[in-house]
């Protein structure tokens, strides 16, 4: 039999969440595995869009990033009604976001993390024994990570209930990079994201061009007929000219995953924390996930630095009242499918009427539902 190796953490799940906490506690000393089931670099499915504040909390050097990285800065939206024309505003000279491809960014985030990296490795067996965690018979550890993603084998070991019960956000996107002729007959612009909310507001479609690489899906809460719905989108850009067929028909990546007023999930356990997708923690508004991983992961640093090495329930809960903090009341379980996310239907009338003016879309579609430049970031 193998001798088991210890660390003073083992985080499961390389995504933003795993990278940026295994950053913070090996910075401050800590022995750090991070384990993923994918080999780096993975494509991810996601539109790849993060604000300023990520850049910050991170503190992303972006001259050093876009070395060899696709990073498309974005200063303007165009946001409409599906079936409607859009709007446009121009937010200015200083980019509001960025494009960037997951693919990437997840790399160089786990890459300059300075932890022990065991990708391609999944999260097989977990036993708890003598107040610490065995970790696939080979690690064992007093603190465990759940930082993997919506189905992270973590959330579900400390009682998160997968699946069913679980009022989620069904996604579809594709990434392609467009060919030369292809890139330089599109209409869409890398600096202007479009947004297409559909008519219930029960979640939109986007078209993010990043360089040459053109980012295209849909969002809505709850799976259903989410396939319908890309199609009917999918075929409205076609015959508006912003997109070519054999773009539109590209394969397409689903996913699904929790906003924030609808998780139930336990935050923490004995010895043992639950950040970014895996504790369900996306804003309600745009279903925009990056931010709250990061800063989850933050404030798990901290929390786990005041534990001073003891991470029973009770030391561990600072992290759960920070987070209540920052993103307001957890659901409880019988609460979380009833919680309205994005807005409810009482103003879904006058929204579609607002949704024409320059003041809404950019005032409170992009600037406060988006961008979420009314929060700081943690870290200036
Ligand atoms: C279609 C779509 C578009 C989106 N667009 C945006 C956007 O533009 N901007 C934005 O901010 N958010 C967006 N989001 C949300 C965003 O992608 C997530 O919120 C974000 O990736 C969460 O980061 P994370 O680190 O918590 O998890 P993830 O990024 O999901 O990383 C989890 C990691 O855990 C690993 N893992 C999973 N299971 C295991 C296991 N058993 N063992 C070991 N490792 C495991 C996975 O391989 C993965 O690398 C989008 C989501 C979808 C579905």
């Amino acid at each position: 039999m193998s001798a088991l190796e210890r660390r003073d953490a083992v985080i499961v799940g390389g995504g933003p969440a795993g990278s940026t906490l295994a950053r913070a506690l090996a910075a401050a000393g800590a022995t750090v595995a991070v384990l993923d089931k994918r080999a780096f670099p993975r494509d991810k499915t996601c539109a790849g869009w993060i604000t300023p504040a990520v850049v910050a909390n991170l503190g992303l050097d972006l001259e050093d990033y876009r070395r060899g990285r696709v990073l498309q800065p974005i200063h303007g939206f165009r946001v409409a009604r599906m079936g409607e024309a859009p709007v446009y505003n121009d937010h200015g000279a200083t980019p509001v976001s960025y494009g960037i491809r997951r693919r990437e960014f997840d790399h160089y985030l786990l890459q300059r993390s300075g932890a022990e990296l065991r990708t391609a490795t999944a999260l097989g067996s977990l036993e708890r024994a003598g107040g610490e965690w065995l970790v696939n018979g080979t690690l064992r550890t007093p603190l465990l990570v759940g930082a993997g993603g919506h189905f992270c084998p973590v959330a579900r070991a400390l009682g998160a209930d997968l699946g069913r019960a679980e009022s989620v956000v069904g996604a579809q996107e594709f990434e392609v990079r467009l060919s030369a002729g292809e890139a330089a007959r599109s209409p869409v612009r890398g600096d202007t994201p479009q947004l297409y909310f559909s008519p219930d507001l029960a979640g939109y479609a986007w078209v993010v061009r990043k360089g040459d690489w053109l980012n295209v899906g849909i969002g809505r809460r709850g799976p259903r007929q989410l396939g319908e719905h890309f199609d009917r989108f999918l075929a409205h850009m076609v015959r508006e000219g912003v997109l070519e067929q054999n773009v539109a028909g590209a394969r397409r990546n689903g996913h699904a995953y929790l906003l924030y007023p609808h998780a139930a999930r336990p935050l923490h356990a004995d010895g043992a924390l639950l950040i970014g997708d895996a504790a369900g923690l996306a804003y309600p508004e745009s279903g925009e996930g990056i931010r709250p991983a990061v800063e989850s992961a933050l404030l798990a640093a901290e929390a786990i630095r005041a534990c001073g090495g003891n991470y029973a329930r009770q030391r561990l809960a600072g992290y759960a009242a920070a987070i209540e903090a920052r993103y307001g009341a957890r659901a409880t379980r019988a609460g979380a499918v009833a919680q309205p996310g994005l807005p409810g239907l009482a103003r879904q009338y006058a929204a579609s009427l607002l949704m024409r003016t320059h003041w809404f879309t950019q005032q409170i579609v992009t600037r406060r539902w988006f961008l979420h430049e009314h929060v700081a970031p943690l870290r200036a």
